[in-house]
């Protein structure tokens, strides 16, 4: 892999991208357990901002908790971390990947609480449209997959844990294979969830519906920033259960995330949504979200954390 950085924050320090190493009996490599981030820094007239940085970092340390993994920093710390990351990189605008993680605490699936030590990296590097520029503004094609969201109960999906995306990364793969841009999973009652990386939102008659936080999600920032920018519009949002079917009467049709932004769905199942494309209110929401960098949406609830700070 092709440096995407110089350094990269791990333990506490700013060490070089090569000695920035791991051991193949680390536990994480074996069992999955790590739980990260993701989050961008947009270049707005006020400097490079953090989107949501705490939030995130929050998020981090909730998911570190469902874990019983130890946090050696505070969310404080790690704001600041990542802070640091993008300055010594000298990024205006860029993705950061913060990753707590066990690392080599015996072979045994649950280590002793005393052998347990999590270790910290946080990168920042530029990061384009996730779902290619293309999607962005013509929209994806998506499928609904085969594979079922993990049922409540068994993986938290509510915590953003590595494990988590083997089955991000099948719906993701069957996608692909099968020439779609992007996967649609239904949760194990049969009722619409999420995408493979995304929060997932349906327009019928300008009201804009998205799965609640029960059918097994990930509960996105975006998805958050997005229901209060519509709201704000004047829109009406209900988080509530759907039908498979919801998707092929839409009007509308997108899907919400950290790297994929507000990519608009325009088909399901080589079914036109009724856009066919980035609808009204796809596009007005965007436009709203997209404003926040720029400075023609204010940012009312303080979303924009700059990283150089005076
Ligand atoms: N669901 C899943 C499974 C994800 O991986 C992501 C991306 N983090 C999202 C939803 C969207 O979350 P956010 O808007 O916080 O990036």
């Amino acid at each position: 892999m092709k440096p995407l950085a110089q350094k990269i924050w791990f333990n506490g320090h700013l060490t070089a991208w090569e000695n920035c190493t791991v051991h193949v009996m680390s536990h994480a490599l074996h069992y999955g357990t790590s739980v990260f981030e993701g989050i961008r820094v947009y270049d707005t007239p006020n400097g490079p901002c953090g989107f949501r940085l705490t939030d995130h970092v929050r998020r981090l340390h909730d998911s570190a908790r469902i874990y019983h993994f130890p946090m050696p920093y505070s969310v404080e710390e790690l704001v600041q971390a990542c802070r640091d990351t993008v300055a010594s990189e000298g990024l205006k605008s860029a993705y950061i990947r913060p990753l707590a993680f066990l690392g080599a605490c015996g072979m045994g699936v649950t280590p002793s609480p005393d052998a347990i030590k999590t270790d910290i990296m946080i990168a920042a590097f530029p990061w384009g449209a996730y779902l290619g520029e293309e999607a962005l503004e013509k929209g994806v094609d998506a499928c609904v997959s085969s594979w079922n969201r993990v049922a409540p109960n068994t993986i938290p999906s509510g915590a953003k844990a590595g494990g988590n995306y083997l089955s991000g990364y099948l719906i993701g793969r069957e996608a692909r294979t099968g020439g779609y841009g992007e996967g649609i999973a239904l949760g194990a009652d049969g009722l619409l969830s999420e995408g493979a990386g995304e929060n997932l939102f349906v327009v019928r008659d300008h009201v804009l519906m998205t799965p609640p936080s029960s059918s097994s999600i990930l509960q996105g920032i975006t998805r958050d920033s997005v229901i209060k920018l519509a709201r704000g519009l004047g829109y009406e949002v209900r988080e509530q259960s759907m039908t498979r079917e919801s998707l092929y009467v839409a009007d509308e049709v997108f899907m919400t995330g950290t790297a994929a932004e507000i990519t608009p769905v325009r088909s399901v199942d080589g079914i036109p949504t009724r856009a066919a494309g980035p609808g009204p209110v796809t596009k007005a929401v965007n436009k709203a979200f997209r404003g926040l960098f720029d400075g023609s949406t204010p940012d009312r609830y303080g979303w924009l954390e700059p990283i150089h700070q005076s």
